[in-house]
């Protein structure tokens, strides 16, 4: 096969020089064909008809079973599959790939051999491609991967964003500036990346210019060491111990650390009254310096403490990381352009806030809503006293508000602005990008004085507007950064940001893609857009492929992690499969009352990171009643079932341990302060870890057991796959009409809470056996079942209502605690963490992955004291293979 592309290369490449001397070549280099051509036309129909055949023979399953009982069938497929194995084993070996696919003795397992065939398919193909681009003229051995940091960054002249006729002098041509193995720079950071799913704390831990001091927990440095990223647990156990050791501190954590220095910050008379406006200097002739040691940074600061205005902005890397990485701050005063290596001097960035947030110093930035909340994120700076131009450009009213515009209009300046998609990661930095982040700051300064003059103007000599523009700038520096938190309904935000609609199977595997690329962004510490960018997602999820192959097919191009793992992802979309089929289940969410609460943060990246900035907003969602529908599994009617507030909360059970105790009136029934918001949101954000041992016979019921063979919900679920439509829609109606019956049930639930309580006791002590279970049960043909255990069930989807009706169809079993089955970790991959929970069943559910959970030791002393909660903690590491995994936080 590689054969034949490279001479057909070869061929294509030479064709029109030399057809002769190429002739010659190919009757050499293939032996019974003409020409290559003649050669690629009976390997087609060779494929062609193989194919067919393929296509023809018996299903597998039943009809292939049947056709199996004869013998004389059976011996032609052994004897044609080893034919084929040979054959394939031929090939790999050929391109040098691992091949003991023919090998009978090994016990390789069929998804071992696949796993060989695709690596050799992508190895076989990858060659294809390279010899495709060299016949095409493009070699890429001549850019072979360098050592990490050593390469010299390469322009790609990208046709998707080149620039319109009318843009300025420069080249047409936008150049995204990308090295094609930039090393990741959290490697080197000292303080590893959080990606946990706990809300974000600030890092602060010295308040320069406190009017109001730091609250003890940021400047405790006791406390302040014990981050959750540095214990050695797995993450969910160190967010819990996390989450444990912190919330006497919830409110000071969520507050603004500069709060009330901001509230009391008065804008002086001088810069209310009209400015001279001071010409910036020329570029050539300013002094551009590039600080990338402590001492410089240090240096840097005391300058600017004596000034009393400098404009800084910021460049940003959002796709190779989860969070995303402030790489550059730039920093401009009146005669001179400062250059930050943030990457080099992240963890020293904070002594910066003695300027920062020196009130009497005015910061000036353009467009600063994305810049606060990373200064935040990345180094715990704040500012106080900004200007923001954007915010000026917005009051005057001007046609645009973006810098060029602003350079264009003040300063007549035609910026260039082909590497704001740039990768700032790359270093050395090559001076072109030098440049451009120079000219961000170096004319803001004048514009600032420009802007200021136009307000009094425009309003008559009144400082009015320009006051304005003074607090709406405030407001901007009072934002928070606030970490994305995944929640159960995560997906259901972005499905509906999407307008599409799903049936049963392609949401249930949406929401498990999702699941899958949240886990594996945090544990890479990738972006979600390059784990799986939300097109693909939603292409595999409305094809639900029936192979991986299907799978890459509605990737293009594949990104790597899908590659990696299709056989993962393989797994999931045959779970959503597995779904009994109903149709658009949006319209069924919309009907079933669902409320998005406000949030009070919307963990927002940036302006224009398109891959996350869609999902950002990670919707709360409350139910406003709790369906107590038995026996019907997914319904596309809602139900409104009359039950009081009373009732409802009998049928949540509330957490067996709760992190945060407080709070007796149920949510929503008085109005809560700022602070108690707040404090909720991050309630909300924890799961119980202990939910996987709640007995199913509780008003818990574990996702997971639906596809759990050995559990009664999965019997449930097939049972009910078999039903008849019109036999749901008749339970339907009379159970519509149950409202007493639910209201006995709903006590019920409770009795059978007390039981799960006394039956989770039980399990407690049985902890050894639990985990024996769980090593002992893992199920090789589904081991990648979802593993959402569910909790206490306040959002009444669909699916849920599944678990619902299922759990309760379960009570007319009595729950003993003999047949009590433990959650499967086997089963476990794609836990999720929930953080829209009601308060009585505050959860803090860890991330799962089963396979590594019985190799990983707990430190003896940290088993002791958290016995009970490493028992739930069984969230694991991926088992990616990628190359840079082993850099990945050890959380
Ligand atoms: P700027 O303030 O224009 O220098 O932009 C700061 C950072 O925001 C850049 O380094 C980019 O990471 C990001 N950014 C700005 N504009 C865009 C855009 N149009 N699309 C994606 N990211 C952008
Ligand atoms: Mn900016
Ligand atoms: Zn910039």
């Amino acid at each position: 096969m590689m054969k034949t592309s490279k001479k057909e290369s070869t061929n294509s490449g030479s064709r029109d020089d030399n057809p002769d001397a190429n002739r010659a070549e190919e009757s050499e280099l293939c032996p019974g064909f003409q020409d290559v051509d003649a050669f690629v036309k009976y390997g087609l129909g060779a494929v062609l008809s193989a194919t067919k055949a393929s296509a023809g023979l018996p299903q597998a399953g039943d009809e292939y079973d049947f056709y199996r009982s004869f013998p004389g069938f059976q011996e032609f497929c052994e004897s044609q599959g080893d034919k084929l194995l040979h054959c394939m084993s031929q090939i790999m070996q050929h391109h040098g790939c691992r091949s003991h696919i023919r090998d009978r003795n090994k016990l390789t397992g069929l998804e071992e051999r696949f796993d060989l065939v695709v690596d050799s398919n992508d190895v076989i193909l990858e060659r294809a491609g390279i010899l495709l681009d060299e016949a095409d003229g493009v070699n890429r051995t001549q850019n072979p991967v360098m050592p990490a940091g050593f390469q010299p960054p390469k322009i790609v002249v990208s046709s998707w964003n080149r620039k319109g006729s009318s843009s300025g002098s420069r080249s047409e041509t936008f150049r995204l500036l990308h090295a094609k193995n930039v090393a990741r720079p959290q490697l080197k950071f000292k303080e590893k990346v959080d990606n946990s799913n706990t809300p974000f704390v600030p890092k602060i831990f010295i308040k320069p210019n406190a009017l109001k001091p730091l609250p003890s927990y940021f400047s405790n440095k006791q406390i302040r060491k014990e981050r959750p990223e540095d214990l050695d647990v797995p993450a969910a156990l160190a967010d819990f111990i996390h989450q444990q050791r912190t919330q006497e501190h919830v409110e000071d954590m969520f507050a603004h650390p500069y709060q009330y220095e901001l509230d009391h910050l008065t804008i002086p008379e001088k810069l209310l009254s009209k400015p001279e406006p001071q010409m910036y200097k020329p570029m050539a002739e300013t002094k551009l310096s590039f600080i990338d040691s402590l001492e410089e940074l240090v240096a840097l600061n005391g300058k600017l403490c004596q000034l009393p205005e400098f404009a800084v902005d910021l460049e940003h890397h959002s796709y190779r990381s989860f969070l995303g990485i402030t790489c550059l701050m730039q920093i401009s005063t009146r005669e001179e352009d400062f250059i930050i290596d943030t990457l080099e001097l992240r963890g020293e960035m904070h002594i910066l806030n003695e300027a920062f947030t020196d009130p009497t110093i005015v910061k000036v930035f353009h467009g600063a809503d994305s810049d606060i909340e990373w200064l935040q994120r990345d180094f715990g700076l704040y500012v106080v006293n900004l200007f923001d131009t954007h915010q000026a450009s917005r009051a005057l009213n001007l046609a645009r508000h973006s810098l060029d515009h602003l350079l264009k209009n003040f300063c007549n300046v035609n910026s260039d602005k082909r590497y704001q998609l740039a990768d700032w990661r790359i270093r050395p930095l090559p001076e072109e990008m030098i440049e451009y982040a120079r000219a961000d700051t170096h004319y803001l300064l004048y514009i600032y004085d420009c802007m200021r003059a136009q307000l009094l103007e425009s309003n008559h000599g009144q400082p009015g507007l320009l006051q304005c523009v003074w607090n709406k700038s405030k407001d901007v520096s009072l934002k928070k950064y606030v970490k994305p938190i995944f929640t159960e309904e995560s997906y259901l935000e972005l499905q509906r940001k999407q307008k599409r609609s799903f049936n049963t199977q392609q949401l249930t595997t949406f929401r498990l893609l999702y699941a899958w690329r949240d886990k594996l962004a945090r544990q890479e510490d990738e972006s979600t857009g390059y784990v799986l960018p939300t097109h693909m997602m939603i292409k595999i999820s409305e094809e639900l492929p029936k192979e991986p192959q299907g799978i890459i097919a509605c990737c293009n191009p594949v990104p790597p992690l899908v590659r990696q793992q299709v056989n993962e992802l393989h797994l999931l979309v045959q779970q959503g499969r597995e779904m009994p089929l109903l149709k658009a289940e949006m319209a069924a969410q919309k009907k079933k009352g669902l409320t998005t609460i406000k949030k009070a943060e919307v963990p927002l990246f940036g302006p224009h990171d398109t891959s996350r900035g869609s999902e950002s907003g990670h919707p709360q969602l409350v139910a406003d009643e709790v369906p107590v529908k038995q026996g019907v599994l997914f319904s596309e009617e809602d139900y409104k079932m009359d039950v009081d507030e009373q009732k409802i909360s009998s049928l949540l059970a509330p957490a067996k341990i709760t992190l945060f105790q407080e709070l007796e009136t149920p949510a929503g029934q008085r109005s809560l302060s700022v602070a108690q918001t707040k404090a909720r949101s991050i309630i909300e954000s924890f799961e119980n870890p202990f939910r996987m041992y709640l007995p199913s016979s509780g008003a818990h019921v574990n996702k997971n057991a639906k596809f759990d063979p050995s559990s009664k919900i999965f019997e449930i679920s097939k049972r009910w796959k078999l039903q008849s439509a019109e036999q749901q829609q008749k339970e339907m109606e009379v159970k519509k009409k149950s409202k007493e019956e639910a209201k006995q049930k709903a006590r019920k639930l409770s009795e059978e809470r007390t039981k799960a309580k006394q039956s989770y006791q039980e399990s407690l002590r049985n902890i050894a056996s639990v985990r024996q279970q769980a090593a002992n049960s893992k199920d090789g043909g589904r081991k990648k079942a979802r593993s959402g255990c569910e909790d206490g069930e306040t959002t009444p989807k669909p699916s849920k209502k599944l678990m619902k009706s299922a759990e309760k169809s379960q009570k007319t079993e009595p729950p003993s605690e003999e047949t009590f089955k433990p959650f499967d970790y086997a089963q476990s991959d794609l836990k999720v963490f929930d953080g829209s929970k009601a308060k009585d069943n505050t959860q803090f559910d860890p991330n799962r992955q089963a396979q590594d959970f019985r190799k990983k030791k707990f430190p003896q002393g940290q088993k002791n004291n958290l016995s009970s909660g490493n028992r739930s903690m069984s969230y694991m590491k991926g088992k990616s293979e990628r190359g840079f995994r082993h850099n990945w936080p050890k959380r």
